[in-house]
């Protein structure tokens, strides 16, 4: 454990007059620094000067920096890591979770109800109660590795999961409504309160393309169905019927609760050592509540925000490029979504999926109009390509979603013919998620220097179907991370919190961590690790999230390692990561989480 010490001022008061040009107003001294710093691998001690490092060294060396004011900790020997740099976070859809409703773990009547009451007591009068996504883990166990084999039933299209109705829950929300889904969007719960706002009734007719479930007198259970074309399971095609009814009538979330909601991600990441995060989709309103809680110096996590690449004229417009914005809150990269996701089988595969021949997965809006490209007109583009060219060429990052074989290997034709086009430069593409790759595609990626933003607890959840749905050939080219960065690819690391709709994990690194170094589900299987030859080590999982997720922001001159001259943000452990067994990274917690040379977060406290 950690003692933290104010050394008496009368001894340090002689090394005051000393250096009286370098005193630190933190020092943290007597701990086990890993510093990602290839020039200085370790260290025993801090000092920090207004949130910057001003020494990195050894204990007795630190001495020198501390005066009266100083404020000292001593670590006991504690590990030390730079602060972990989440490279994919959609900060608003995190914060709604972890502040409202989730029920991916829920499939039956008590713990349906207990949840449900619980965000009810939280939330202030009148506030919709939406969302939860109940059923995912009854439809893949957390831990099991499914095996090829299974092919789905189009005959049982809406399976059969657990199915609530509104006397569940009836009885304590009269006066607030209800509206929440199962994992696959397939099925709504409504309660009696948000059917009555919606118009359904005992004797009113269905809202056009949704079946309202009734009991044996016509009054509606409040389960709502949305119709199922075809045999795709997406959520990203599915007609969601019953959110387009509802969405007139469901108001925004209002200004206090997106606050609170900031507040508890915020909370959650000092917790469990983020001290930097890439923010993918949440609202521009969110830009604004940063700079409130910046000011109001509540802040403690940086940020670099990222639009839409449809945006990227209007960034472009306002003199908005690569390096935009400050310590705290910056701009410079765009994000675009190319396909779907391994969880509902809408990743894009150049072959059919083994355990439905009849798809391949989808093409996001984004790829469409094909046309001629303006280039050449014996070419075609799509419209992704045509703003992806204009924002690169304007000084603006690309970021683009891909996860099937065939959407990366559509990003590298691309990227190469960007290059061709706008030149060589330092523009670090990020390919997010770079889930399913070719060999080919693997080895294009080294070569163009491009930037992997891969979030490795995927491997440990998608693991669990992965096979099943793409055997075994293609699944060796799944988060590919050893080949990856053999290849010369930068492998930056985060967790895409709050996950998918099949996995809530937030934003913890320790599993990102641990899913990296030992391939293998919460519950340790398979033995020996999925695929293990992708596994990195230690050192270079820890790399990945930190300097190399810096360096995918342009930012690694001021985070990233723990380097004099650079942001004082660190996290204490509870084990040395080096040295422990890697089966035991996933266990690990954060006891001191430091931004900016101040304590964000004290296990202790
Ligand atoms: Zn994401």
């Amino acid at each position: 454990m950690i003692k933290k010490i104010i050394l008496s001022s009368i001894l340090v008061f002689q090394f005051a007059f000393v250096h009286a040009a370098q005193i630190a107003d933190f020092v943290v001294l007597n701990g086990n620094f890993w510093t990602v710093d290839s020039s200085n691998p370790k260290a025993e001690a801090i000092a920090s000067h207004q949130g910057r490092l001003i020494y990195v060294g050894s204990s007795a060396g630190v001495e020198d920096f501390i005066a009266e004011n100083t404020e000292v900790i001593d670590l006991n020997g504690a590990f030390v890591v730079p602060g972990f740099y989440d490279n994919h976070v959609h900060f608003e859809g995190t914060g709604r979770l972890l502040y409202g409703l989730n029920l991916l773990d829920v499939s039956d009547e008590k713990n349906f109800k207990e949840r449900i009451n619980d965000v009810h007591n939280r939330y202030a009068e009148g506030t919709w109660i939406t969302g939860g996504d109940w059923s995912a883990y009854e439809a893949w166990a957390e831990g099991e590795v499914a095996t090829a084999g299974n092919v789905v039933n189009l005959d049982d299209s809406y399976g059969s999961f657990f199915l609530p109705n509104k006397e569940m829950i009836d009885g304590f929300t009269q006066k607030r409504p209800v509206l929440v889904r199962r994992f696959d969007r397939k099925v709504y719960l409504a309660n009696s309160l948000a059917l009555e706002l919606a118009g359904i009734t005992s004797t009113s007719d269905d809202p056009d393309g949704i079946l309202v479930a009734r009991d044996k007198d016509g009054k509606p259970t409040g389960a709502l169905f949305n119709p199922i074309s075809g045999s795709v399971e997406s959520t990203v095609l599915i007609k969601d019927n019953v959110r387009e009814l509802f969405r007139p009538i469901i108001p925004t979330p209002s200004l206090e609760q997106r606050i609170a909601e900031t507040r508890e991600t915020w909370k959650k990441m000092a917790s469990v050592g983020v001290t930097s995060y890439c923010d993918i989709t949440s609202n521009p309103v969110y830009v604004d509540i940063y700079q409130q809680l910046r000011d109001s110096g509540e802040m403690t996590a940086r940020v670099r925000y990222r639009p839409p690449l449809d945006k990227w004229k209007s960034m472009n417009d306002l003199g908005i490029k690569i390096g935009f914005g400050d310590e705290w809150i910056r701009f410079g990269a765009t994000k675009a979504w190319i396909d779907g996701i391994m969880g509902n089988s809408s990743a894009r595969f150049y072959s059919p999926y083994t355990h439905n021949p009849s798809s391949r997965g989808i093409w996001r809006d984004i790829m469409f109009p094909f046309e001629r490209s303006p280039d050449n007109p014996e070419d075609m583009q799509s419209r992704l390509e045509r703003l992806a060219i204009q924002a690169d060429a304007n000084g603006i990052q690309l970021t683009v979603h891909a996860i099937g074989d065939e959407a990366n290997g559509y990003l590298m034709d691309m990227l190469e013919r960007i290059i061709q086009k706008n030149g060589e430069k330092d523009r670090r593409f990020r390919l997010v998620h770079a889930q399913v790759m070719t060999d080919r595609d693997i080895d294009r990626a080294g070569k163009m220097n491009i930037v992997a933003e891969v979030q490795p607890f995927h491997t440990s959840d998608d693991m669990r179907w992965m096979e099943e749905r793409i055997g075994k050939d293609r699944s060796r080219g799944a988060y590919a991370f050893r080949r990856l960065w053999d290849s010369g690819t930068i492998v930056s690391f985060g967790t895409d919190s709050p996950g998918t709709n099949a996995s809530r994990y937030y934003l913890n690194p320790m599993l990102g961590i641990y899913a990296a170094v030992t391939r293998k589900t919460l519950s340790g299987m398979p033995e020996g690790g999925w695929f293990p030859e992708e596994k990195l080590t230690i050192e270079e999982a820890i790399q990945a999230y930190t300097i190399n997720t810096a360096y995918a922001g342009f930012e690694e001159n001021i985070k990233g390692s723990i380097e004099v001259g650079k942001l004082t943000d660190f996290v204490v452990l509870s084990e040395n990561l080096i040295e422990i067994s890697p089966d035991d990274i996933k266990d690990v917690i954060v006891d001191l989480t430091i931004v900016g040379g101040k304590v964000v977060f004290d296990r202790d406290k």
